[in-house]
């Protein structure tokens, strides 16, 4: 017989499906959800939602019944795996959520992500996530590897048009460069990484000799690692006010299913 469990926390888990996939670039892909999205408000740029992925070569998820203390799940095979995803784009109107992928060659939200198709049916959670700055003219610094694309574009939209941006964005062909948005101010610097190098090996460079002062705002996301050597090389030089230093490590090199609740300032 299966037996289930209730999971830890409680999360309500929303049964969407894929309308669209668009590839923007080689390492990003662009998928719009539909579904009920009643009670989802997105309260602040960069927050976050969690999505359950289909096992390999599966086009959707089979929900566990919901319970008041959480979905509950059987205890006798695999759960679906949940990865932690940015809504880039949420449009309570027609019900159609944007979320962009980075196929980076293996994990099952991007061997998914390539081969989505609409018609694929996946469940998401959340949204969560604040942001401990204010949304105001700035100056900003904001940098990011590509998984912190959509997060950026989120930060950007919401800037008020007089801000002042600089955006430092790493990845791994900035040939291949999208939409990316923000206020007229904002001065964009793709970084190239080539795939020899270590993530963020760009940003750091950047950003350690980026012009700021102890009034700028600074948010920067990317690999877990990168992000400590980052926060650290910038609180050291003592040039930025830590009240105003945002970083998030968004996945760590050879970590599977990395926290969504890391924000470097152990390093
Ligand atoms: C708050 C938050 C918001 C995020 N928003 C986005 C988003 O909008 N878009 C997005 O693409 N990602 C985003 N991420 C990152 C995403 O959750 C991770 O990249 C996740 O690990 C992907 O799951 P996976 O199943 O593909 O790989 P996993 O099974 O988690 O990992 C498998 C392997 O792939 C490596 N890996 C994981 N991610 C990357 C990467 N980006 N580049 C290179 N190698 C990687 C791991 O180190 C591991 O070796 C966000 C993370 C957080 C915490």
């Amino acid at each position: 017989m299966t037996t289930a469990t209730p999971t830890r926390r409680r999360r309500r888990l929303r049964p969407v499906e894929v309308a669209d996939v668009q590839r923007l670039s080689d390492r990003l892909t662009s998928v719009t959800f539909t579904g009920q999205f009643d009670g989802f408000e997105i309260a602040t740029p960069t927050q976050h939602i969690k999505i359950l992925i289909p096992f390999p070569g599966e086009h959707e998820v089979a929900l566990p019944p919901s319970t008041p203390e959480g979905p509950l799940w059987p205890t006798d095979g695999p759960r679906p795996p949940l990865r932690t995803y940015t809504p880039r784009r949420f449009d309570p109107e027609t019900g159609r959520l944007e979320v962009q992928f980075v196929i980076h060659g293996e994990g099952p939200a991007s061997a998914w992500a390539e081969r989505a198709t609409p018609g694929d049916r996946l469940a998401i959670g959340g949204p969560g996530g604040r942001l401990p700055l204010a949304i105001d003219a700035g100056p900003w610094l904001i940098a990011g590897d590509e998984s912190a694309l959509p997060a950026i574009g989120t930060l950007l939209d919401a800037l008020p048009d007089d801000a002042t941006a600089t955006v430092h964005l790493e990845a791994e062909d900035s040939a291949q460069r999208v939409e990316i948005g923000g206020p007229g101010a904002a001065q964009i610097h793709w970084l190239d990484r080539s795939a020899s190098q270590n993530p963020g090996s760009e940003l750091h460079r950047a950003l350690t000799t980026a012009p700021v002062t102890r009034e700028t705002n600074v948010w920067v996301a990317g690999e877990a690692g990168a992000v400590r050597g980052i926060r650290r090389a910038l609180l050291d030089a003592g040039r930025i006010d830590p009240a105003r230093f945002v970083t998030r490590g968004y996945w760590r090199a050879g970590e599977s299913n990395h926290p969504d609740h890391d924000h470097g300032d152990d390093a």
